[in-house]
């Protein structure tokens, strides 16, 4: 049954170039529709990162997010570019709504 195989894995690499393809397209489409975002963390606020430590028998791992400091001025808006931020990050962006990268909308669009 190695056709059948075949097939499938064909099928597959398909749905995985076109959903590439998909997301590309929509993180163009994010990119035009705020061309003033952070090109550092493109929206979504800072950068999710992992560490591990001794837990018991083995270990555990702590999800860390670093938030995004390439734009020194707490106001300004990682997705809008203006400046519509609370300055200790408290409340959304008033101009555009951005909630600091976890909003529906909030970060380009990543495979
Ligand atoms: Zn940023
Ligand atoms: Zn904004």
């Amino acid at each position: 049954m190695t056709s059948t195989i075949q097939i499938n894995e064909e099928a597959r690499e398909r749905f995985e170039r076109e959903h590439h393809e998909e997301v590309a397209k929509a993180a163009l489409e994010w990119k035009a529709r705020w061309p003033h975002h952070c090109g550092s963390c493109q929206g979504h606020g800072g950068a999710v990162s992992y560490q591990s430590h001794p837990y018991g028998m083995g270990s555990a791992y702590e999800q860390m997010f670093d938030a995004c400091e390439a734009i020194p001025e707490a106001n300004i808006c990682h997705r809008c570019g203006a400046p519509g931020l609370d300055e200790d990050w408290a409340k959304p962006c008033s101009e555009c709504g951005w909630n600091y990268g976890s909003g529906p909308d909030d970060g380009c669009p990543q495979p």
